[in-house]
């Protein structure tokens, strides 16, 4: 028995052991080729299907997402206070920082949404250097934030750039949402969407708020009511969280409707374009 049972091994060894080494070859072969094969996403995609259920040497494939980056702008500051009220007792940049660091708070509690402030402080910081900071960020929208001043009138009003008025852009969009946004927070007035800039006339395409000009993505300057007005700063301090949820929520609601942000960020083909 033992010596029949030696024998039947041996050959059993002979005969199969070349196809054995045969197989393993092609394996290996196989194995090799897929590695070299196009990378066009049918082919990426079923090759790392199967690769992960049979291989936790899989390697992974990078989301196709980036961060959705917004610029906050708290506009004036330092030497610079901006507008005043009557009594001359409370200055337009500790207002516009104060909201733009409540804007701030509340857009960084989304998932891979960057928020670069302009100022953090009480600092100047001179308008280029804002425009700037957007700019070499590639940021995807730009707000600043002001209020007002006139001997009277009352309410909000948003700034956008002269030659964004004819179709559909971004920035109007972006406008008509905050605006929306505000006014059902509660504004003493809708002062309007309006282009360019204040006194300049309506022809002069290049006439603008210097960030609206100067920034390379969709921006608004909004105006959040007058420093001048008491109802106005009565509003701006009662109402003061639901103006910075305004903001931040109109934001959030316009990039999400519109397809740009999705909650693992912004789809990295998305042109910037208006959809
Ligand atoms: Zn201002």
């Amino acid at each position: 028995m033992a010596r029949r049972r030696r024998i039947r091994w041996d050959r059993v060894l002979l005969v199969f052991g070349p196809i054995l080494l045969l197989i393993i070859l092609l394996c290996v072969k196989c194995h090799h080729g897929d590695e070299e094969s196009p990378t066009d996403p049918g082919t990426v995609e079923s090759m790392v299907t199967e690769e992960s259920g049979q291989d936790s040497e899989a390697v992974p494939v990078e989301a196709p997402y980036r961060d959705l980056v917004v610029v906050i702008d708290a506009g004036h500051g330092g030497n610079d206070d901006g507008a005043v009220n009557q009594t001359e007792t409370r200055f337009e940049k500790d207002d516009n920082l104060r909201l733009a660091l409540a804007v701030e708070e509340r857009l960084n509690t989304h998932p891979h949404v960057q928020v670069i402030m302009t100022r953090q402080t009480d600092v100047f910081v001179e308008l280029q250097e804002r425009c700037d900071v957007a700019n070499n960020a590639n940021a995807d929208f730009f707000i600043s934030l002001h209020r007002n001043s006139a001997t009277s009138g009352k309410g909000v009003e948003i700034w956008i750039n002269n030659d964004s008025m004819g179709d559909i852009t971004m920035d109007k969009m972006l406008a008509e949402y905050i605006m929306e946004w505000l006014e059902q927070a509660g504004i003493s007035n809708n002062r309007g969407i309006k282009k360019g800039l204040r006194n300049s006339s309506v022809d002069a395409e290049s006439e603008n708020f210097y960030i609206n000009r100067y920034t390379n993505m969709p921006s608004c300057l909004v105006e959040m009511g007058f420093m001048t007005s008491e109802i106005d700063n009565s509003n701006f301090d009662t109402k003061f969280n639901d103006y910075a949820d305004a903001i931040a929520g109109a934001f959030m609601e316009m990039v999400s409707d519109r397809g740009i942000y999705t909650e693992n960020g912004v789809p990295c083909f998305d042109t910037k374009e208006p959809a």
